[in-house]
């Protein structure tokens, strides 16, 4: 039996949901990667299908529209994608902005926002980092000033995932207000409902090609106390730091379904290639790095999995879900860059899928908190 690393908690329920998100991925968007690819995004239509589908905001109850079950629905769709290296639409962004609602909204802004989430009706985005400002969000400049009726927001914001297609974005932003003036909270703004809302370009990167990654503009947008998360000024540092230990377990997991794919495909290519008359698995060489891979795989599922549990449960720190989005991301980096090179020249070709994985797989250690960043948060409890 050859290597499978399927998760420990993988039951019969979520095997039948795990294969109707393959067979939709199968069927509706590895077909069309290239297309979005060469777009620069995947578009609203599959959105919405995925949201009819019942696959955006799985973990999200069901009286709020959501799918009613946890992480492990979550966790079956990152991996499904990262097997395929489709990293075009993130519904990952999407569902942290679910869980914002989720856990600092209004039960009106709940009622109201996450049935659209959860449908697809409004593609989701949160917008943080600026130009100036990305690991210390507290440089940020995009202001909000208040006449006493409504908050004026004014600023600028870069790097934002979804941004493009987003109809609903969360805005990081520093209140000029002489209540909390110096404190953060977060805006609701739904895209099309303001003049003053635009979007810049959408960034050209090296990897995650067919994801729409954008700048946003704020020019005078008027917003009510009802568009603040909660409808509390002044609390968004605290719904921040709420939500990152869920932030970075979907990064790791990611991570880890990129590195089960791209083990895959070098598996099937190193089966496939002949050198020197024989194929390239049979070398000492090849089977030395790929049972070095096996061995990276088996201890990420076990941390990914134990972490994975712990958030079921309610116990994931934060220290030990930097510790994961750390050291998963790294070993993706690590383990497809030996896929690359047990692919030759054709694992360096745009053509090829482990050469994308490749390229994709290096903002990993980036977003979502760089790995400095991680190791700061780490080294806090030494
Ligand atoms: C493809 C992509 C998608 C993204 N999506 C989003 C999104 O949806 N929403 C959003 O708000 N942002 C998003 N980001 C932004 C991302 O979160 C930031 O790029 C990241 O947090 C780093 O910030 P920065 O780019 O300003 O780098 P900087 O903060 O300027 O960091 C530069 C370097 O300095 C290091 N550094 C910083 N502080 C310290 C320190 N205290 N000690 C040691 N080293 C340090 C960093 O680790 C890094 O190596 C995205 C970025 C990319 C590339």
């Amino acid at each position: 039996m050859p290597y499978d690393f399927q998760p420990s908690w993988l039951n019969e329920e979520l095997t039948t949901y795990k294969n109707t998100v393959e067979r939709f991925l199968d069927t509706e968007m590895v077909p069309y990667d290239e297309e979005s690819r060469q777009r620069g995004h995947v578009g609203h239509d599959i959105w919405r299908r995925a949201g009819q589908l019942g696959i955006l905001c799985t973990d999200i109850p069901i009286e709020y529209g959501g799918g009613g079950g946890d992480f492990r629905h979550e966790a079956i769709l990152y991996e499904a994608m990262g097997h395929r290296g489709l990293t075009g639409m993130s519904p990952s962004v999407h569902s942290i902005v679910a869980h914002y609602f989720l856990n600092h909204g209004t039960e009106e802004q709940k009622q109201h926002y996450l049935p659209k989430l959860a449908q697809g009706e409004l593609v989701g985005a949160i917008a943080m980092s600026e130009p100036d400002a990305g690991s210390d969000l507290r440089g940020i400049r995009t202001k909000a000033t208040s006449n006493g009726k409504h908050f004026t927001l004014n600023g600028s914001k870069t790097f934002i995932t979804n941004g493009y297609l987003a109809e609903l974005v969360l805005v990081f932003a520093k209140m000029d207000t002489p209540e909390d003036n110096g404190k953060f909270s977060v805006f609701i703004i739904e895209t099309k409902k303001h003049q003053g809302y635009s979007v810049g370009n959408r960034l050209k990167k090296i990897g995650l090609k067919a994801q729409d990654t954008s700048e946003l503009f704020f020019d005078n947008i008027n917003l009510s106390n009802r568009e603040i998360l909660g409808e509390t000024p002044g609390r968004g540092l605290y719904q921040l730091m709420a939500d990152l230990p869920y932030e970075r377990l979907l990064i790791a997991d990611m991570a880890m379904g990129a590195m089960e794919g791209a083990y895959q495909l070098t598996v099937e290519y190193v089966r496939n290639r002949t050198v020197f008359g024989e194929p390239l698995i049979n070398k000492q060489n090849t089977r030395f790095v790929l049972a070095n891979m096996v061995a990276t795989l088996k201890v990420a599922r076990a941390f990914v999995d134990d972490c994975i549990n712990k958030i079921l449960t309610g116990s994931l720190d934060t220290e030990t879900a930097s510790a994961a989005k750390l050291w998963l991301a790294q070993q993706q980096n690590l383990l497809i860059d030996d896929c690359v090179q047990l692919h030759g020249g054709y694992g360096f070709m745009d053509e090829y899928l482990i050469g994308r994985m490749f390229s994709d797989a290096r903002v990993q250690r980036i977003y979502g908190g760089t790995d400095e960043i991680m190791k700061e948060i780490i080294s806090r409890k030494l």
